[in-house]
């Protein structure tokens, strides 16, 4: 997969693509990330990439120009056509696990980082395929909503994580949130670790942890035990 990010604050990025799974997925050649600075593609001689809002009203608002242009000539590099351009947007599909599922089915995926106010109206209309929002709430800008999509996505391609059954078993598949885990030392502080987690006995922990996660969603998010039971029945998954 091949990502290129469109912003205004490219420094971002670097930290937090230079470290852990990020870092190890682009070394093993499962993912080309491109950063590109928004005012690169700036015709202003101040390499502006904002104005005032039509109509009135506070703060600024991007310009088409240069993201119509950063866009267009990404896509000019790409040597196949299964792109996708991304708007981070609080008015876009709200992330989940299955969407960054979907996602992973793109060669390309192009990312459009918005700032101030918002981008203009047109960039919506003719030049985005899909607007994601990570959640019900404001960001300053789309940097940080980038980066948790990128991460959420990047560890889903195959060969990325080590061991597969780490994600198989991870929250959010299958509607479930994850049993609990422990690790060494099997007593701490008049804590003891389930005697069945130190049985050996595979099957038992595998129904053990499965009753574990539905008692887990059923106390903590109980709106997803339900898609689990749907699910389960052989219906649609949500
Ligand atoms: N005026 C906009 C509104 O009321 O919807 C908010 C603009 S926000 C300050 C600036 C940029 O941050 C947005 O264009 C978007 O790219 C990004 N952003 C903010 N919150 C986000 C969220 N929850 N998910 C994804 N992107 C977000």
């Amino acid at each position: 997969m091949r990502i290129d990010i469109v912003t205004i604050f490219p420094k971002m990025f670097e930290p937090v693509l230079n470290e852990s799974i990020l870092k190890r997925a682009q070394n093993k050649g499962k993912v080309k990330i491109y950063i590109h600075n928004l005012r690169d593609y700036s015709e202003d001689k101040h390499k502006k990439v904002d104005d005032r809002p039509f109509g009135g009203g506070s703060g600024m608002v991007m310009r088409p120009e240069p993201i119509f242009k950063a866009v267009e000539t990404i896509k000019s590099c790409l040597p196949d056509a299964k792109t996708k351009v991304i708007l981070l947007s609080p008015q876009g599909k709200i992330l989940t696990q299955k969407l960054a599922r979907r996602l992973t089915r793109y060669r390309n995926l192009i990312l459009i980082c918005g700032h101030y106010e918002g981008v203009d109206e047109r960039v919506r209309q003719c030049l985005v395929d899909t607007e994601v929002s990570i959640g019900d709430y404001i960001l300053t800008g789309g940097e940080v909503p980038a980066m948790v999509l990128i991460d959420c996505i990047v560890r889903l391609l195959p060969g990325v994580l080590g061991d597969k059954n780490s994600l198989h078993f991870e929250s959010f598949e299958d509607n479930l949130l994850e049993y609990p885990q422990y690790t060494r030392p099997a007593f701490f502080r008049g804590l003891k670790v389930p005697a069945i987690l130190l049985s050996g006995d595979h099957k038992r922990i595998e129904e053990w942890r499965r009753v574990q996660a539905i008692k887990i969603t059923r106390r903590k998010r109980p709106d997803l035990l339900k898609k689990y039971k749907i699910t389960a029945r052989g219906g649609k998954d949500g």
